[in-house]
């Protein structure tokens, strides 16, 4: 096999990225918008040892589940997987995923419940972070760093075209300059927004504290944006691929938003990790509150705890939740947000969960909630927590394949993962969230 062969195959898998996959010559063949069942003609784009990489140019023998994409930019952009599936599929592909890591990296038995699935597939995000070049505003192209110019992106909410033609304008009427990766030169780097129920606020990320004809910025976004309630300055200076620096300067209106799950309202300052995904966020949430099933005696532990989102959210049905988080703007949100809502059994630590836990000795948890970000929890941390011999664990995921390693873990530790609940949280992405409870033998 070698570039440019043209090949048919038939599509046997799906990969973790909601590739299709098939083989030919003993090799595995990934190919990109190729869906299961299919008999498909593509040519080799890329040949490694054992598998090889096909781009899809003829669909021999459409899946039945095959629809037209409704988004524009779903071949060029790689942000979604699913546009051209039925969603029914697409939700059988997530359970399958979960499964399969499961079973596969960590050789987990436990039952995996089929996926809940989300109503809403259109403009669920809540937050958007667009790059800027001197070709457009928008999405890099799939696997580069090309900005392809774009409207309107189907899964973030409906500000932001809006809140894109704005900038644009801006950018032309007062000759703003674009960041250039290769040089690092220019100004404007990214456009980055967050929604919630008390706005939208925009952050306008540049290499420089100097912003020209920033006020014009403002008037322009508060004439084409509804709803919009702050505009801010991110000082980004490094040659880096991370999309915000430290810094931010309020241009006007406020610095935060605050936004509400079931009861519970809160403050989220833009470097303070919220999920994107609001509906199904308080469907997590009570996944959460149901494995952990509290009686009002317990103490929580809430690792990861972000802005305090889930340990207030059980905080009503425990003793006292202790809160662990890294980033301080968001150890800062969880203490606002005890006072948003009347909440006095909470405390938090600011620091990392592997080194601060160790030192909650005298805080022995009755049920700890790990909430870790992709790379999952380190080895150390998770021995911390088997250590306190606590009982019940509530595992909250956004990656199967570090989930699947960190509950192979706990079992060694003497646990036993008891069910597992995946959510969709990224409709249309090949992404998946889950919800494991596990119990001490
Ligand atoms: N539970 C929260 C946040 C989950 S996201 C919610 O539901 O909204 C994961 C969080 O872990 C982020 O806020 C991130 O800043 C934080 N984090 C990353 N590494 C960490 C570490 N080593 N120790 C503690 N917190 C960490």
């Amino acid at each position: 096999m070698k570039k440019n062969d043209i090949f048919e195959i038939e599509i046997t898998g799906t990969t973790d990225d909601g590739d299709g996959v098939g083989r030919m010559d003993g090799m595995a063949v990934f190919v990109p918008y190729a869906l299961l069942g299919e008999k498909v003609r593509g040519i080799i784009v890329k040949v490694m040892k054992s598998y090889a990489f096909g781009k899809l140019l003829e669909v021999i023998e459409p899946s039945p589940y095959r629809i037209k994409a409704e988004c524009e930019y779903f071949y060029k952009c790689g942000g979604c997987r699913f546009w051209n599936t039925e969603y029914e599929k697409e939700l059988e592909y997530k359970t399958q995923k979960v499964k399969d890591c499961l079973a596969r990296l960590g050789k987990i038995s436990a039952e995996v419940k089929d996926v809940i699935g989300c109503s809403e597939a259109r403009g669920y995000r809540n937050k958007g972070q667009f790059p800027v070049s001197k070709d457009g505003i928008g999405i890099y192209a799939q696997n580069s760093h090309r900005v392809i110019d774009m409207n309107r992106c189907i899964i973030q909410g409906a500000e932001n075209p809006k809140v894109l033609a704005a900038v644009r304008k801006w950018m032309k009427q007062y000759s703003v300059s674009p960041y250039d990766e290769e040089t690092g030169k220019g100004l404007i780097r990214h456009i980055y927004t967050r929604n919630g129920d008390s706005g939208c606020v925009v952050a306008i990320v540049a290499t420089s504290e100097k912003l020209p004809f920033a006020e014009e910025l403002v008037e322009i976004l508060k004439a084409e944006v509804n709803g919009l309630s702050g505009v801010l300055l991110n000082i980004n200076s490094k040659k880096t691929n991370v999309v915000l620096g430290k810094k931010f300067v309020t241009l006007w209106g406020e610095d935060h938003i605050i936004d509400s799950i079931g009861d519970l309202k809160f403050r989220i300052s833009p470097l303070s990790f919220y999920q994107v995904n609001k509906k199904q966020t308080k469907v997590l949430y009570d996944k959460v509150k149901e494995f952990a099933n509290l009686s009002g005696k317990e103490i929580v532990w809430d690792l990861y705890c972000g802005i305090g989102t889930i340990g207030q959210y059980l905080a009503n049905d425990a003793k006292k939740v202790v809160g662990i988080e890294v980033v301080p703007e968001a150890i800062q949100n969880a203490k606002e947000n005890m006072k948003l809502n009347s909440i006095e059994n909470a405390e938090y630590y600011c620091g990392t969960a592997e080194e601060m836990a160790p030192r909650l000795k005298d805080k022995k948890p009755d049920v700890v909630i790990l909430d870790p970000p992709r790379k999952g929890c380190e080895e150390s941390l998770l021995k911390t927590v088997a250590r306190t011999g606590v009982k019940k664990i509530v595992y909250v995921s956004c990656k199967p394949s570090t989930l699947a390693r960190d509950l192979r873990i706990l079992e060694d530790l003497g646990y036993r993962t008891e069910i597992v609940q995946p959510v969709d949280m990224f409709p249309r992405t090949p992404h998946v969230e889950c919800c494991v409870r596990l119990c001490r033998e």
